[in-house]
């Protein structure tokens, strides 16, 4: 069987490893010069968000054979408001390096196949349609699958993140929802080690946003986030990303092409995150592939889980920053606590996502 893979990123070796677990040996194109080649950023699996499944990397492990060593466990994510803050504590999930670093997500997998990868590839999809059985389109961006005609893009988000040395606790995570200085995004602070940390900002792309001065956001935020923690940092490495599309797929198969990672839709619009779902939309499609499961079928779950996410967007962008205020001050309300403490034990089922998306759809319904 012939399977070109075009993409060696989360979703595109998810997807190799499994085929050849299976026996099935895939052709894969990488267009850079190694797996991970560009910039190094800390990311986060909180599987909290991941609910029923209650550990994502135990279950990448004990299901699909697939293993992933994080940079640590997330115990305590501190969320600051315009005037409040408020902490979620528990097992929330999990931190990770990605990009051009030998401990990279992205690394990890690569070290767990045996298949060599065409680097430097410049093997176009149209060629790959006609000289392959079936193609994995795992190019991590949703301007291929739109430009295929088969994405529906919510909406664009400008990030821009900075790696800094200053002093930090591994397992604590920072989330900033203050929409004086980022309207309508958020930012965060992520850690690699007790020395090194990502600071980033994201925003969507909205006309208002468009017209205000990223250099003038930034700045505030690095002041604000400088004093929230009491630190001076010193800036080691930038990055910058434009339009960086949130959409998903119309369908996830095309005749014999599969829509994988965030050329299916596995970037969540709420929150931004996009990495166990690439896995998972890999392995599916070579599940498929190897006649295990259907595609379509597989990938239900991760499509209403967009939608949810979509409205916990739109929810998030209704709100002003008193709200914000509000809802960050009451995390510390000891029932609430204790409400949170349930959800994020790692016996817990609820699907936190799933169970408010009704309310917050009452809530956007009234607010816009
Ligand atoms: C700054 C930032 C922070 C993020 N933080 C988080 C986070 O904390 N948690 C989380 O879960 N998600 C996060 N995400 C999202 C997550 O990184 C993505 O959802 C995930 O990596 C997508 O996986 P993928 O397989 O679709 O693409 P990728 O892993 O990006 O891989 C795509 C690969 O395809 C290659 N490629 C592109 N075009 C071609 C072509 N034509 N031919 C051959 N190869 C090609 C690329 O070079 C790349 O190697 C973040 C994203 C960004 C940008």
């Amino acid at each position: 069987m012939k399977i070109a893979i075009l993409g060696a990123g989360m979703s595109g070796l998810s997807c190799a490893i499994t085929l050849e677990k299976h026996g099935i040996i895939p052709t894969i194109f990488e267009k850079r010069n190694c797996v991970g080649d560009r910039f190094v950023n800390a990311e986060a699996m909180f599987s909290l968000l991941d609910r029923p499944i209650k550990d994502s990397l135990h279950f990448l492990s004990k299901n699909y054979d697939i293993h992933l060593k994080p940079i640590n466990a997330v115990n305590k994510l501190v969320v600051h408001s315009k005037k409040q803050i408020g902490s979620i504590d528990g097992k929330i999930g999990y931190t990770n390096v990605r990009g051009r670093h030998e401990n990279s997500y992205e690394c990890q997998l690569e070290k767990q196949l045996m298949t060599k990868i065409n680097f430097n590839s410049t093997c176009e999809y149209e060629e790959a349609c006609k000289n392959f059985e079936y193609v994995i389109l795992a190019t991590g961006d949703g301007e291929y699958a739109s430009h295929l005609g088969n994405y529906k893009c919510d909406l664009t988000f400008t990030l821009r993140g900075v790696t800094v040395e200053g002093k930090f606790a591994t397992d604590i995570s920072h989330a900033w929802f203050n929409y004086d200085i980022i309207p309508k995004g958020y930012a965060w602070i992520v850690p690699f080690s007790e020395k090194e940390a990502n600071i980033v900002i994201a925003y969507p792309d909205y006309p208002d946003n468009i017209k205000l001065d990223i250099n003038t956001i930034w700045e505030r935020f690095y002041n604000l986030v400088c004093k929230d923690l009491d630190q001076k940092f010193r800036i080691t490495d930038k990055f910058e990303i434009t339009k960086y599309m949130t959409g998903i797929c119309n369908v996830p198969k095309v005749d014999n092409t599969y829509f994988v990672g965030n050329c299916f839709g596995a970037l969540s619009p709420g929150l931004g995150f996009g990495q166990f779902a690439s896995i998972l939309t890999g392995i599916y499609s070579a599940y498929d592939i190897c006649g295990i499961g259907k595609y379509e079928k597989l990938v239900k779950p991760l499509f209403k889980n967009y939608n949810h996410s979509l409205v916990l967007r739109r929810f998030l962008e209704n709100l002003n920053d008193k709200d914000l205020d509000f809802a960050i001050k009451n995390l510390d309300n000891k029932l609430v606590h204790k409400i949170i403490d349930t959800i994020c034990s790692t016996d817990s089922k609820i699907d936190v996502l799933q169970g408010m998306t009704p309310l917050m759809k009452l809530w956007n319904k009234y607010n816009f």
